[in-house]
């Protein structure tokens, strides 16, 4: 099998580049080791930056999200039971954000790319890649569905780029050698319990909340499904929480004054897991003629809403740098893929890195970092420069 670009992973990246390439009239293959359902049911992110909802729309892949996105103009920072709201679009000229999930940006472009684009093979894992710094790179892969014949044989894509889309576990990143590679790592000690409930947001925009007794965060999905988040220890089992303490314990955390009649809607919860949280980015993002974008490059702690758009960031890049070398012959802004990107990852790295030392409670924290928290939420709500400059990175950084 041959194809121009070899795209491994069909999550927000590798589905994302495969329809913009296909706009371009460039041809490619998207190899994905699980089946539809999984990737399409896969629950992770639900905020879209402005930047990535322009270019969905201008990709043809807008059209439900136009319909049933929320578009949010804000959010709620709540901390010693205080509420303060940071407006979006009087902060930053306009910019908002839309929640619109992950799996249903997924379910969109998997529609489109069946029906008008290049091959998009499931249940077919990528092995390695080979050849990475010659002109000729190869995906070696084996299919476990297909047709009669075709499972379990192992088989070669044969391209002219290989984009590495596959996420965090992914292969691709493996074919950088090890002297080249540099990686920039952070764990924390804590992690996110996430559930889905059906139930009605308590709250018409996201609530950012800090207590003594940890983060926690009021999402939603629809205006009848809520999507919330407990700080929990690292390795926790999700299992080992009961319905009835998730609800009580996010009452307790997301506490208001007591002439405040704002309540927590319970409804019943449809899914329950524990998210680790991570900073991690590879340098470079490109290693001969392999790119790498999304996850398989870096990755951020969920708090600052970044990883999906950053994954966006990423096939947008490549793609305006393809196409330009495809048009001119002038490799310049491929050359610049890693640099250009890099500099949007750290921003992306810095900013959710603020937000979750801001808001979440260390098991080591002193009463002085205690006061830290306080006085850097207190700084945001009294600055409008500290405001805005909050405003500005969550809403998103350009992709240019
Ligand atoms: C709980 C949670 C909440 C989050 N919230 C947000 C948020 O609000 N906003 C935000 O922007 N981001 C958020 N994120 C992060 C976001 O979900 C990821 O950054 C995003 O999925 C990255 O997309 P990707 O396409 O790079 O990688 P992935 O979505 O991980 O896709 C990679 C794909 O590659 C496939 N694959 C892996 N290995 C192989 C192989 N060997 N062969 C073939 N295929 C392979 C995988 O099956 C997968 O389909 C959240 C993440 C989590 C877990």
């Amino acid at each position: 099998m041959r194809t121009t670009v070899g795209i491994i992973g069909a999550g927000p990246a590798g589905l994302l580049l495969a329809r913009l390439l296909h706009n371009a009239g460039i041809d490619s293959v998207v190899l994905e080791s699980r089946d539809r359902a999984y990737v399409e049911q896969r629950q992770r992110a639900g905020i879209l930056e402005q930047g990535t909802v322009d270019v969905l729309r201008s990709a043809g892949a807008g059209e439900r999200m136009d319909r049933e996105g929320l578009r949010h103009d804000g959010i709620e920072l709540r901390y010693d039971r205080r509420r303060h709201r940071i407006d979006f679009p009087g902060l930053t000229g306009g910019r908002s954000v839309t929640v619109y999930a992950q799996t249903e940006v997924v379910k969109d472009l998997v529609a489109l790319q069946l029906r008008e684009g290049g091959p998009l093979l499931f249940e077919t894992e990528a092995l390695a890649v080979e050849g990475a710094d010659t002109d000729r790179p190869r995906v070696r892969f084996t299919r476990r569905g297909g047709r009669d014949g075709e499972a379990g044989r192992e088989s070669v894509l044969e391209c002219q780029y290989v984009v590495g889309c596959d996420g965090f576990w992914g292969v691709s990143r493996a074919a950088v050698p090890a002297a080249v590679s540099r990686v920039f790592e952070r764990t924390y000690p804590f992690g996110w319990l996430g559930i889905l409930a059906d139930v009605p947001p308590s709250h018409d925009e996201l609530v950012y909340a800090r207590s003594e007794r940890g983060f926690a965060l009021l999402s939603m999905r629809s205006p009848a499904v809520s999507r919330l988040y407990l700080q929990v220890p690292a390795g926790t089992d999700a299992a080992a929480w009961s319905d009835g303490a998730v609800w009580d314990e996010l009452e307790r955390r997301l506490e208001t004054a007591p002439d405040d009649d704002w309540v927590l809607n319970r409804g019943p919860v449809t899914a329950k897991s524990v998210t680790p949280m991570r900073s991690y980015v590879h340098e470079p993002m490109r290693y001969g003629r392999l790119f790498l974008a999304g996850d398989a490059a870096h990755i951020v702690p969920p708090t600052g809403a970044k990883g999906l758009n950053l994954a966006v960031g990423d096939v947008v890049t490549f793609a305006r740098a393809f196409v330009h070398f495809r048009e001119t012959g002038d490799p310049a802004l491929l050359d610049a893929y890693s640099g250009t990107c890099l500099r949007r990852v750290w921003q992306a790295e810095r900013f959710s890195y603020a937000m979750t030392t801001m808001l979440h409670r260390s098991p080591d924290a002193t009463p002085f970092d205690d006061r830290i928290q306080r006085a850097r939420l207190d700084r945001i709500a009294t600055s409008r420069a500290a405001e805005q400059d909050l405003a500005e990175c969550y809403t998103g950084f350009s992709f240019d």
